[in-house]
């Protein structure tokens, strides 16, 4: 073949090419974000009602900036051109997607401001509510929402920071060592949670139930552990704990205790 023939036929290849990618791009090419806006706002009232979150007090410009979120990330990337029907579909097939982002957008701009609004997060997240329960519970005491309490308690305990001691007066596991309570910021006395430990009972447990020789520990430092269960202080978990100080009438429990256990070893001992 001549060489100047085959550059023109190497031309004329190189123009169809051209043709193709020219004809491929304008087929992908990607609305403009004046149509993206457009299209959402064109089914905004849709979506709006088929979400039932006129429920919770929302109106349809509250949720515009998320549909528009949604129907954005619809056209991106698409071959063929995103049509109203289609997003619909799309947006409504996966709508829990949707009011997850409701429901941060309602925490992050503190708009959790009623039963339904709380009910409505804690459903659709669960984990978040369970570590925002301080702020939670303070709105759910001030809406009286006892149930909510009830749920964000469990959640706290699962997905927030629970320490092993529950607070006397709002039942959630958040005493610190310092004796105060994260989520209700109650300041506690060490004879509040004494009392809601049934402290005498589990004076005498230990009394029973240890050996002579950590009795004795606990007599010479004046207090036990709290770290989960109620431990001489050598016993203790060496992360989180909390120090109960014993009184007069606790050590004299534990005094006669070991003395009558010593007693009871001396006459063994003898018996021998
Ligand atoms: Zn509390």
């Amino acid at each position: 073949m001549p060489r100047g023939r085959k550059k023109a036929d190497d031309v004329a290849e190189q123009a169809k090419a051209r043709a193709v990618r020219r004809r491929l791009s304008s087929k992908r090419k990607e609305m403009s974000a004046d149509e993206v806006k457009a299209l959402a706002d064109n089914i905004l009232g849709r979506v709006y009602e088929a979400l039932g979150v006129d429920l919770l007090g929302l109106r349809p410009e509250d949720i515009r900036d998320l549909v528009l979120d949604a129907v954005t990330g619809l056209a991106e990337g698409r071959v063929t051109k995103l049509t109203e029907e289609a997003a619909l579909k799309r947006i409504v097939a996966s709508k829990d997607g949707l009011l997850k982002a409701i429901a941060a957008k309602l925490l992050s701009e503190r708009k959790v401001d009623s039963v339904e609004r709380l009910q409505f997060v804690i459903s659709y997240l669960p984990d978040v509510a369970g570590r925002a329960a301080p702020e939670l519970y303070q709105l759910a005491r001030r809406l009286g929402a006892q149930d909510v309490i009830d749920t964000l308690r469990q959640l706290w305990a699962q997905y927030g920071r629970p320490t092993p001691i529950a607070c006397p007066r709002c039942g959630f596991l958040a005493v610190t060592p310092e004796l105060t309570c994260m989520v209700c910021g109650a300041e506690l006395s060490e004879a509040e949670i004494k009392r809601s430990l049934n402290f005498p009972k589990v004076i005498e447990d230990l009394a029973s139930r240890l050996h002579p020789r950590l009795i004795e520990e606990i007599l010479a430092a004046g207090y036990v552990v709290v770290d989960g269960d109620i431990e001489p202080p050598s016993m203790a978990f060496q992360g989180f704990k909390v120090i109960l100080h014993l009184n007069r009438e606790e050590r004299e429990v534990l005094r006669k205790a070991l003395q009558a256990r010593q007693a009871q070893g001396g006459a063994a001992g003898q018996g021998v």
